[in-house]
């Protein structure tokens, strides 16, 4: 059994798995920067330790002084959170050999859904639909061929690839040279490797995404989708749980698909594999091996906490639930806040002067925030989820109406004001977006 989980992360994430300790009877150590040391989740933790200065290379990142830092405290697992070394297979095989148990996959799954062709041909192999493209690797000499097989228009993209970085676009024939050659010189400039393989190109997508949970001894279950469409530079901003897209079947098809795969894998704590959906097609993009930010849409139509399974199940427990116990019920959408201009997001940090959460039926806020409180600069600008849940999606929108209004944090700038705008939107209230509407309402405004 887990007695004392160490958390290497910060701000809501790392309070938010805190949480699920404090309820399972597990002691909690605190890791922080310098410049954290003001910072909630610390506040609330059993233990602290300092683990470094500002930079997260040196601090979050910092493998030797986190694994310090267990030995110090006693600590005999590690929730690794979202970010930082969530998906770094080291780091989970340098736990193994301390006898530290890490709350996450293993680390050859970790290994696995890192690379995007490794990802792909798995996903393949366990049954789940795949975006069709080339087998592996496309050399400029073998493109045309290539694309030709698959039909245009085709997406490059880098087999190292992150943040939609290297991923280029040939509409014809008369593209793809250049598409080509720009992709591998931008891969190789951001991930020093020019490696590229190919796709068919999806014009008008949604971004729909499956949550599953396995017990590493062939046992997983899935808990329904979430709809991520709404992007600004491949960042989610607003994401609702079920999809607006979706029927009951589809859902629990491929959910079952999800499922099975994770069976089949003997896949170990929760994951996500991302699709894209298109004209009642869903296409494997990739799988994240760990708790995402979104994740708490899921608890909400769901009642299951994600983080206490994460836990049972690195402790070998196995899950609380079976596929036939999870039911969903009504509507669920978080809104992200971050310290930004909501009209040009450039980061905002500084001091909260005034802070006031919202409340009351079918509202969760998780952020580390608080009045006075001062925002660093140095980390990603989240600094709170606003999560409303509803019986209905029309009462979830009426209600987060509601919430908006109340939510105060004075003293900087947040994107409050975005979805203040978004729910008066009438795409937005039928559902009806896809990865794309958000970056084109967001030009069209600046352009008005
Ligand atoms: P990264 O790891 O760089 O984020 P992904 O494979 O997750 O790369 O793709 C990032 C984004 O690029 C997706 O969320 C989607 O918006 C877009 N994208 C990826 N593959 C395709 C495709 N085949 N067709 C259209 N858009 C795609």
């Amino acid at each position: 059994m887990i007695s004392k989980v160490l958390i290497a992360n910060r701000g809501e994430i790392a309070l938010r798995v805190l949480r699920a300790c404090k309820e399972l009877g597990i002691a909690t150590v605190a890791v922080h920067s310098t410049a954290d040391a003001d910072a909630m989740h610390v506040r609330l933790a059993d233990e602290s330790v300092c683990i470094g200065p500002p930079p997260s290379r040196e601090s979050y990142l910092n493998i030797h002084q986190i694994v310090a830092a267990c030995e110090i405290t006693g600590a005999d697992a590690v929730h690794p959170g979202y970010g930082f070394l969530s998906e770094n297979a080291k780091f989970a095989e340098i736990l193994d050999a301390h006898g530290i148990t890490f709350i996450g996959p293993t680390a050859e799954h970790i290994r696995i859904m890192g690379d995007k062709i490794t990802a792909k041909q798995t996903a393949q192999e366990l049954g789940i639909p795949v975006v069709p493209g080339s087998d592996g690797e496309v050399k400029p000499e073998n493109a045309l061929e290539v694309a030709r097989k698959i039909g245009f228009p085709v997406l490059i993209k880098a087999t190292a690839g992150g943040g939609g970085r290297g991923m280029k676009v040939a509409k014809s024939e008369a593209d793809l040279e250049e598409a080509v050659s720009t992709a591998r010189s931008e891969a190789l400039a951001a991930f020093g490797n020019d490696a590229v393989y190919m796709e068919k190109y999806l014009g008008k997508p949604r971004h729909i995404e499956i949550q599953v949970v396995g017990d590493g001894m062939g046992n997983a279950v899935h808990l329904g989708e979430r709809d991520c469409s709404l992007q600004r530079r491949h960042q989610k901003v607003w994401e609702e749980a079920n999809s607006p897209a979706l029927n009951v079947e589809q859902r629990m098809k491929i959910g079952q698909v999800c499922a099975d795969a994770m069976k089949k894998l003997k896949y170990r704590g929760a994951g996500t594999i991302e699709f894209l959906y298109e004209n009642g097609e869903f296409y494997f993009i990739e799988m994240n091996t760990r708790l995402q930010v979104e994740h708490p849409i899921t608890e909400a139509i769901t009642g299951i906490d994600l983080v206490h399974e994460q836990i049972r199940v690195a402790s070998g427990a196995g899950l609380s639930v079976s596929q036939e116990d999870i039911v969903f019920s009504g509507h669920a959408i978080e809104c992200r806040i971050n310290a930004e201009d909501p009209r040009t997001f450039v980061p905002s940090p500084g001091t909260i002067t005034h802070f006031h959460a919202p409340g009351g039926l079918g509202v969760r806020v998780d952020s580390g925030a608080y009045q006075g409180y001062k925002i660093p600069p140095y980390y990603d600008s989240l600094i709170g989820k606003l999560i409303v849940h509803g019986r209905t999606r029309v009462e979830c929108m009426m209600r987060l109406r509601r919430v908006l209004d109340e939510f105060v944090i004075d003293g900087i700038k947040t994107t409050l004001p975005l979805f203040q705008d978004l729910i008066g939107n009438q795409d937005i209230a039928n559902g009806d977006y896809d990865i794309h509407w958000l970056e084109n309402y967001l030009a069209s405004k600046t352009d008005a």
